[in-house]
């Protein structure tokens, strides 16, 4: 689904991403964790297309495709999926409408029609009551006054409706109350199948009880040092990074 090959990126002419390999396949979860500034939110802007970051070496693939030339939109209109860290409030456009319209865009960059209006209260009604999203909430104004895990429900909503091929969950250090978690990991439990996969990046090992990846890789300084399975987020839990470090010298 995923294919990442030595892949380097700079900000401002500082290497951040020093060399990654990963390959995600259908209907896998993998784990990226990792201190503070080791590169996480790096990489996953970069699998978006975030032109902010220079690929300077190496290729990001979905299902064979060479990601290099396309912009952001038209990455996630072939399916890539980042979870929104700074979700912009738009007063007036309600959860629902910003939904259609994203909806219908990804559809007319596919060639398709729009989708036909009783087909797309189908999905709202469908996808709304797998993730037990009430109608109050369908209709309120994009992220206007969300609380932090209504930010998590619109997010995983987005994702839902989307049907992405990889959805980037970067979850940032802060502000996830254990509410939050458990509506980020639900989500995913229940929109994960065999012909998608979630890679979810976070700080905490905690969400990993609730979202159970296949494999766990641990980002240090811009390289994944450590590759494993969710065993490997609990040993990180309990003994913390430096161990690691200290077997690279
Ligand atoms: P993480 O998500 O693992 O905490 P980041 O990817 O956010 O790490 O950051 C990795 C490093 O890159 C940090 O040293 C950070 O300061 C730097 N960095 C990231 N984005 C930018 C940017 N837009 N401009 C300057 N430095 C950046
Ligand atoms: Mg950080
Ligand atoms: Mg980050």
């Amino acid at each position: 689904m995923l294919s990442i090959k030595n892949l380097h990126a700079s900000v401002e002419d500082k290497e951040i991403l020093k060399g990654i390999n990963l390959e995600i396949k259908a209907g896998e979860v993998h784990a990226i964790m990792g201190p503070n500034g080791s590169g996480k939110s790096t990489l996953s802007a970069v699998i978006a297309g975030n032109e902010n970051y220079d690929v300077t070496e190496g290729t990001v693939e979905l299902e064979g495709e060479d990601l290099a030339d396309l912009a952001p939109e038209e990455r996630a209109h072939k399916g890539v999926f980042l979870s929104f860290q700074y979700p912009v409030e738009i007063p007036g456009v309600s959860v629902t409408n910003f939904m259609k319209t994203a909806i219908n865009e990804t559809r007319k960059a596919n060639g398709k029609e729009e989708m036909p209006a009783n087909e797309m209260l189908k999905l709202i009604r469908e996808k709304s009551e797998l993730l037990e999203i009430d109608r109050k909430f369908l209709s309120r104004s994009l992220n206007e006054g969300f609380s932090g895990g209504e930010k998590k429900r619109n997010e995983i909503f987005q994702m839902a409706m989307l049907e992405p091929k990889i959805a980037i969950l970067d979850e940032t250090d802060s502000g996830l109350d254990i509410d939050a978690l458990k509506i980020v990991a639900n989500g995913v439990n229940r929109l994960k199948n065999e012909d998608n996969a979630v890679l979810v990046i976070t700080h905490y090992q905690r969400l990993l009880d609730y979202i159970v990846p296949d494999y766990v890789h641990v980002l240090m300084n811009g390289r994944i040092v450590k590759s494993g399975t969710k065993e490997l987020a609990y040993e990180l839990e309990e003994k913390g990074y430096d161990w690691i470090k200290a077997e690279l010298v």
